[in-house]
Formats: structure tokens, C-alpha cells, sequence
């Protein structure tokens, strides 16, 4: 297992590069990638959170088997909404109410480089797929905050609870 990178590491800031080959190697990253995101209890997680600039993400949200996104590319995007109490394991103790995207249209890769796309409206996949693939460009919901004060600082007890 890799150790997650907070905020202030100058990883979580810097874009990524496509996988130019599902390998070993990457099949062995994502499964730890897998490992650090069920360790932490999250809902997802980008791998410049442990610290590698590929892109590529893992997903593990209730009503989906865990999964993972390589490559992944929102083709389309559409309106506007405030998500309540969005986490990120990379900023622990915190949550906050970022401006989302309702729809959001995604093309990625698959672990036997296949294909696949989602189409997500208004739910939680569609605001965790916006969130990680917002980290395969450098950004955190953070930079989506628009009414500061809406953010909270948990009591430690809930740290484990952020995606
Ligand atoms: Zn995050």
C-alpha cells in the first residue's frame, strides 16, 4: 500500500500523463490504489493522491462493484449544483459544498483496456467522477468552494468518513 499525500504536496497539484499500456505494473498500482481507498474508507481515490502522476483512479461507491478509470476524459458536461459535505482523503478532518456539474459524460479504459463510458446525472457517481478526474488535473474541490464559510472542520472521530 502506498501512503496517501495531503494537501500541500506538490503531487496533488500537477497534471498527469495518459497509461500508455496496461501492465503489470499499473495492474499492480491499481490494486493497491484499491487497498489505500478501502484502508481510508473512501469512496475514491486519483493516483496522485499516492503520490504517481498517471491518470488514472479507483472508484468503490455504494449500487457499483469497486472500479477503476484509466484515462479517463469528461467528453460532456452539463449544469450547475452545490454538493453537501464533499470530502477528500487528501484533505482530512474537512468538508465543504463545491459547485458541480448535474451530467457529466466520461470515456476511460478499463483494467483489460477496454472501452467504457459513463453517463452520470445529478447523483453521487456522477460528483465522484468529477472529483477524481478534477485530481488527474491538478485540482481539488477546494478550488470548486464557492461560499468558504460553507466549509466545516470535522471533529476526528469522522476523519475516515471523507471520499
Ligand atoms: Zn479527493
Amino acid at each position: 500500500m502506498r501512503p496517501i499525500r495531503y494537501l500541500g504536496d506538490p503531487v496533488l497539484r500537477g497534471k498527469t500523463e495518459n497509461v500508455k499500456k496496461v501492465n503489470p505494473d499499473i495492474k499492480l498500482l491499481v490494486q493497491s490504489m484499491f487497498a489505500s481507498m478501502q484502508k481510508a474508507n473512501g469512496v475514491g481515490l486519483a493516483a496522485p493522491q499516492v503520490g504517481v502522476n498517471l491518470a488514472i483512479a479507483v472508484i468503490d461507491i455504494p449500487g457499483h462493484l469497486p472500479f477503476a478509470i484509466i484515462n479517463p476524459k469528461i467528453t460532456k458536461s452539463s449544469g450547475k449544483r452545490i454538493v453537501e459535505n464533499e470530502g477528500c482523503l487528501s484533505v482530512p478532518g474537512y468538508r465543504g459544498n463545491p459547485e458541480r456539474s448535474v451530467e457529466v459524460h466520461v470515456e476511460a479504459i478499463d483494467l483489460d483496456s477496454k472501452q467504457i463510458k459513463f453517463h452520470a446525472t445529478d447523483d453521487l457517481l456522477a460528483q465522484v467522477l468529477e472529483h477524481e478526474i478534477d485530481h488527474l488535473n491538478g485540482k481539488l474541490y477546494l478550488d470548486r468552494i464557492v461560499d468558504m464559510s460553507s466549509m466545516q472542520k470535522l471533529n476526528s472521530m469522522n476523519w475516515e468518513e471523507n471520499d
